[in-house]
């Protein structure tokens, strides 16, 4: 058998591949020189052209683009109403910020389970949470895979929640046919570099709903508006005059990253279909590996896939999820895991959140990693992964 590089072996490659990379080319450079060179560095004509550009591509009537996916979420938090004595269901296994909206807005996050086999928040369980304070659910397309809007629009309606969708994985996905975005009552995107396109920073909500627009955009800019809709105090005295009719915040974004997102879409569908030949590459390399359990999707998910994540089957393997981690690294196949569950950290513990809240999500959290997963990938770069893979499963694997 190979020694694995850990012992001392000869490694599967030398320059370490990381599990995700941004891909920016001399077009979206140019394009973000383009708007330095202009009139308008901020609130100027790109931002209302990516907000466009998401709108034609998602599907949905509005779009309101912010200066990250975590200022999305507060925004789409405010424009739902949600404050003091709320409650928001979400998942634990995702990034913390789709909890901090909750905290934000002085809200209690409520942490639903997740399908052991999707990885995404289970409609059973958001039910099972719900009570007279529930407001929202802020359900995540876990790695871009479309969570069962179906079944969480079912329950939002019945109980008379706001369905925020956290898509910041999940540009590029449609479910159902539909764009994500244009399918619950508000979707959040983020554009930082380890997600499908990026802006270096950015983010963005989509709606079909006029007010939550209006809301939405007063919360991007300080609670002011300049629109004779929506001011208070008419007639008022001159073109100079604006309002503030709410609390915002500043989460505006520049018109060069308005302008290096607008590049990124329009190269969406390629980076889409690259994604998706390498998971498929993968798919098939792991199915004949008993010892790697590959995530499952649901029928309706066309998934943009921005995470690959393998579940080593522990019971079958002589070593920890910490020591197949560490092989892969020496292998020069550096892993991520994604994510410990938002109520372990010691902030939410100190909330009241306890270990055991969410059994399916704490299990498959201890048994998965992140694999690299991004379209600048070659041919070589996959299969030295699968390759990294399978001798470090074969070395491992029990009564071998
Ligand atoms: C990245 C991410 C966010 C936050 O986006 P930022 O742009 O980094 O603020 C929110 N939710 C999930 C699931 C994420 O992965």
């Amino acid at each position: 058998m190979n020694k694995l590089a850990i012992n001392g072996g000869e490694p599967v490659r030398k320059n370490k591949i990381y599990y995700g990379k941004q891909w920016i080319d001399d077009k979206d450079i140019q394009a973000v020189v383009d708007v330095l060179h202009s009139d308008f560095i901020t609130c100027g004509p790109k931002i209302s052209e990516l907000e466009k550009v998401l709108c034609d591509y998602t599907e949905a009537k509005y779009a309101v683009a912010v200066s990250n996916g975590t200022a999305a979420l507060h925004c789409a938090c405010l424009a739902a109403g949600i404050g003091e004595g709320d409650e928001v269901i979400t998942t634990p296994l995702t990034f913390a910020a789709s909890a901090n909206c909750a905290l934000y807005c002085g809200a209690r996050p409520v942490f639903a389970d997740i399908n052991p086999d999707t990885y995404n928040i289970d409609p059973d369980s958001i039910r099972s949470k719900i009570t007279p304070k529930t407001k929202a659910v802020v359900a995540v397309d876990f790695t871009g895979q479309a969570v069962q809007n179906r079944e969480i629009r079912e329950i939002c309606d019945e109980f008379g929640l706001v369905f925020i969708e956290d898509a910041a994985h999940a540009i590029g996905t449609k479910y159902d046919g539909k764009g994500v975005g244009s399918l619950a009552d508000m979707t959040c995107f983020s554009f930082h570099p380890v997600k499908t396109i990026t802006g270096g920073e950015g983010g963005a909500v989509t709606t079909n709903s006029k007010e939550y627009y209006d809301k939405l955009t007063l919360a991007r800019t300080h609670g002011i508006t300049h629109s004779d809709e929506l001011m208070e105090d008419a007639p008022h005295e001159g073109p100079w005059y604006y309002e503030q009719i709410s609390l915002g915040y500043n989460y505006r974004i520049t018109d060069f990253q308005a302008a290096l997102i607008v590049s990124q879409m329009s190269k969406l569908e390629i980076f889409k279909k690259r994604r998706q030949e390498i998971v498929q590459k993968y798919d098939e390399a792991f199915r004949d590996i008993p010892e790697i359990i590959v995530q499952k999707e649901i029928p309706e998910s066309d998934t943009c896939r921005h995470l690959y994540i393998i579940k080593l089957d522990l019971d079958k393997l002589s070593c920890t999820r910490r020591e197949f981690f560490d092989a892969m690294s020496a292998e020069g196949v550096q892993c991520q895991i994604h994510y410990v569950p938002v109520y372990w950290f010691p902030y939410y513990r100190r909330l009241g959140y306890e270990k055991g809240l969410c059994p399916n999500a704490e299990k498959v959290y201890e048994s998965i990693m992140s694999i690299p997963l991004y379209p600048k990938m070659t041919d070589e770069d996959v299969n030295d992964v699968i390759n990294a893979v399978r001798k470090t499963t074969d070395y491992y694997r029990k009564n071998s």
